[in-house]
């Protein structure tokens, strides 16, 4: 249970207008039934989402007055961008000025590299003889089409029978109809929210697959674009990850946030709201992240 005045935050959440199953204000919906105080939206290369976000934001602080219940309740507008070597390099930008132009074409160029990209790979599973054809193209009437939804699209099709085995068989790098996306530097993703005004955040450092001294390199240099903290609460990170993680935040004056990555599947492990153990400092933290993004 929350006592009064803790914070219960999830700062890394995906909604339909990227890869996640639920609405912006089905989220908000759910995060009001955990009781949780903070949230984010953090769609893969869209902040289409955020005006519905807004609003659902808006309806649980309602609720929550009528219900005379006095948890706080803010929701971060954000975007999640893929970068760097592979694609492998995902920047979170928290509180972003979503009508900045570079961002926005940068966000056109990548939805165009979306489409294109989705229908290398249903071409290389049709070669395959997985699937069936006409499920499969319908993933491409969704102008954020990714991994994820050809996945679904192949359990519904019975080609698999979960959405981790069609990344293990076929969707993930390497695997035989992966296609790699068009990416910029990591660097670049970092300029481009930093100048649409955006708290930029390395999202999941785990899944980057770097040693230690890879990743630290990483973080200086993305230090001098404008990187100003580290998901060091994500699923991907274990007891020792965390505390390296958060050794490093702390050794480079970072911020330390934590989040989901909740997509709304529901055969994985993954729940709005679960977090590795041991944010101790969690309203501190997020409390300097607002801090940081109201003088930003
Ligand atoms: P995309 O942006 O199309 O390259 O897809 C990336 C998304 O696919 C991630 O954000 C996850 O939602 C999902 N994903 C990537 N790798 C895996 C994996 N190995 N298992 C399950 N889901 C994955
Ligand atoms: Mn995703
Ligand atoms: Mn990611
Ligand atoms: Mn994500």
């Amino acid at each position: 249970m929350r006592a009064a005045g803790d914070y219960a935050v999830d700062l890394h959440l995906h909604s339909t207008f990227s890869d996640g199953l639920e609405t912006p204000l089905e989220l908000c919906a759910r995060a009001d039934g955990l009781g949780l105080t903070h949230i984010a939206l953090c769609d893969h290369d869209t902040t289409d989402g955020l005006s519905e976000l807004a609003i659902g934001a808006e309806a649980v602080r309602a609720a929550r007055l009528q219900r005379g219940d006095g948890t706080p309740f803010t929701a971060f507008p954000c975007v999640e961008l893929s970068s760097g070597w592979g694609g492998r390099t995902h920047i979170l930008g928290y509180g972003l000025d979503a009508d900045d132009p570079a961002l926005r074409q940068c966000l056109r160029e990548a939805e165009e590299d979306r489409g294109q990209r989705a229908e290398k790979m249903l071409g290389l599973l049709k070669a395959q003889g997985v699937g069936i054809p006409e499920e499969l193209n319908s993933v491409l009437a969704n102008p954020r089409v990714g991994r994820a939804h050809i996945a679904r699209a192949l359990v519904k099709t019975g080609a698999v029978s979960t959405v981790q085995q069609a990344f293990d068989r076929y969707l993930a790098e390497g695997r035989s109809a992966y296609v790699p996306r068009k990416w910029m530097s990591a660097n670049r993703a970092v300029q481009i929210l930093r100048d649409a005004g955006a708290l930029i955040v390395l999202a999941h450092p785990c899944r980057l697959g770097l040693d230690d001294a890879a990743l630290s390199a990483l973080v200086d240099e993305l230090s001098a674009a404008g990187l100003r903290g580290l998901e060091v609460f994500h699923p991907s990170a274990g007891r020792r990850d965390v505390r390296a993680l958060e050794l490093l935040a702390r050794r480079k004056g970072l911020l330390v946030t934590g989040g989901s990555d909740y997509h709304g599947d529901r055969n994985t492990r993954v729940r709005m709201g679960r977090l590795p153990s041991g944010w101790r400092t969690m309203r501190r933290d997020v409390d300097a992240m607002l801090a940081a993004m109201r003088r930003g």
